[in-house]
């Protein structure tokens, strides 16, 4: 395909919003100019191709397509059919999954899908049953009580938020936390690695209905096989959250017990990630779960997206491909080189280093927050994401860590010695960083002080370590 192609796609496209919203097309114009010239180290985000972009942008996303592949409540789904089955296959091959569901719009839905799946085959329940069996409208006043307080009562085992976990696996601020008594599994306050007996013990004593795995920011591999042993061992549900990691498991960096899919009943995923898709989520499962996933819609997902799932097919083939490996283990390296690089300058980080994408720098050793830290290093052109550290004394808002990840400046090219650069940028900006008093001379979680001029050099020196790796390089809007 040539150069050329991406350009015409990208600038016609243009051209037709803004005869219609000139300040949308500019916008749009303008993100790409912003994603170009800045040092993107937030973990959880990547650059899909243009093909998967291109796929998302179209007369798809005109279909309703409630119900599953051949078996829908909408006439006319044919070409839905195609798509969301390329995706589904693309996802079984490359995962080695009995079963894929590709409907889920994001992450949390399809955290959304499994929790649902996993309680309506597990929960024991007659008006469960009957709900299952859709005489929805023969239960009575007295089925729902118990519907309710069947469902409300059970338990959900996952990796506390301050150690990675993610609000989604039971707290709070996710109706997972209302739907679930939830009790969570830490790290070792000395190593910050996951104490497989702590959870052991913690499952033993909590017996969860689900054992969850999975994690937002915990820099190390998980061993799969162990927790599966372990909800065994208590008759759990082992269900895997494999959003961040997914393009490790895709391009087989993680594999045997770190590979999640041959131990998990369940598992979901985003496909924005690491995995470089459309933002959107997937389920993989064990057969037994199958038919419950699939009603995910709409059981608790609105209408598939038809143009999302056709470019999960675009980017699942495109993670099918042999240059996908080779992508995934650069991440891996690029993060190893970054943690070293931050180690040698003297920063502290979370376990020690990194196994995967991301390393979680605690900034309480250079005397910041991890708002006071974000916010600096966004001054400087360096565009990270404050996180909790373990025990985390600043709470979920302040923080005192920063998480930084490498898939995005890996799809850029940038490799293991531009790590070790932007490792010197990010110590600089850090160092001469200084925390700020609030009026009445208390210290401030949020302000902060670097020289502007510093701010600048960074911020040039960022953007010379990205002009030899420009993005999108073949798409010219000019
Ligand atoms: N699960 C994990 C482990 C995540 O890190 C995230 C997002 O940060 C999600 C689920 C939610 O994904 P989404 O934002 O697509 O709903």
């Amino acid at each position: 395909m040539s150069r050329n192609a991406e350009s015409t796609a990208f600038r016609s496209a243009l051209e037709v919003i803004r005869a219609v919203e000139p300040r949308v097309a500019d916008a749009i114009g303008a993100e790409l100019t912003d994603q170009r010239e800045s040092l993107k180290l937030i973990a959880s985000e990547n650059y899909a191709s243009p093909a998967t972009l291109l796929a998302m942008g179209n007369w798809f996303s005109d279909k309703y397509a409630e119900g599953t592949v051949g078996r829908r409540f909408y006439a006319g789904c044919q070409n839905v059919d195609t798509v969301e089955a390329l995706a589904a296959e693309h996802a079984r091959e490359l995962f080695g999954a009995a079963h894929a569901y590709v409907q889920p719009h994001s992450g949390i839905d399809a955290n959304l899908v499994a929790f649902w799946a996993v309680l309506a085959d597990r929960v024991e329940s007659p008006a469960l049953k009957k709900a299952q069996v859709r005489q929805v409208n023969d239960l009575t006043e007295a089925d729902w009580f118990e519907l309710r307080r069947e469902l409300g009562n059970q338990r959900m085992l996952g990796m506390s938020l301050d150690a990675g976990g993610h609000l989604t696996h039971g707290f709070r601020p996710n109706i997972s936390g209302k739907m679930f008594d939830q009790r969570s599994y830490g790290t070792d306050p000395a190593t910050g690695l996951i104490d497989y007996d702590r959870v052991a013990e913690a499952a033993r004593e909590f017996k969860p209905l689900i054992l969850v795995g999975g994690y937002s920011a915990y820099p190390r591999k998980v061993n799969f096989r162990i927790l599966r042993e372990i909800a065994d061992s208590v008759g759990a549900t082992f269900m895997v959250d494999m959003a961040h990691f997914a393009g490790l498991v895709a391009g087989k960096v993680f594999t045997g017990d770190f590979d999640p899919v041959p131990h998990a009943h369940i598992v979901t995923t985003t496909t924005h990630k690491s995995l470089r898709g459309p933002r959107g989520g997937m389920v993989l499962c064990q057969p037994e779960l199958a038919d419950q996933v699939d009603r995910g819609c709409p059981m608790v997902l609105g209408g598939p997206l038809p143009h999302v799932m056709a470019a999960k097919a675009v980017a699942l083939a495109e993670a099918r491909r042999p240059d996908f490996a080779d992508y995934a283990q650069r991440i891996v390296d690029n993060a190893q080189a970054l943690a070293d690089g931050l180690l040698r300058r003297g920063a502290k980080l979370v376990t020690g280093g990194t196994d995967n994408h991301l390393v979680l720098i605690d900034v309480s050793g250079y005397g910041l927050t991890g708002r006071q830290a974000e916010q600096a290093l966004l001054d400087s052109g360096i565009v990270t994401n404050r996180n909790s550290v373990p025990q985390d004394p600043n709470g979920a808002w302040y923080t005192s860590g920063i998480r930084i990840g490498t898939p995005a400046l890996t799809t850029r090219g940038l490799g293991t010695a531009e790590m070790d650069q932007t490792a010197e940028l990010i110590h600089t900006v850090l160092t001469q960083t200084t925390a700020g008093a609030n009026a009445d001379g208390t210290p401030s979680k949020a302000k902060y002080t670097l020289d502007a001029d510093l701010a600048d050099k960074i911020s040039r020196q960022a953007t010379d370590l990205l002009a030899p790796h420009p993005l999108y390089p073949a798409v010219d809007l000019t």
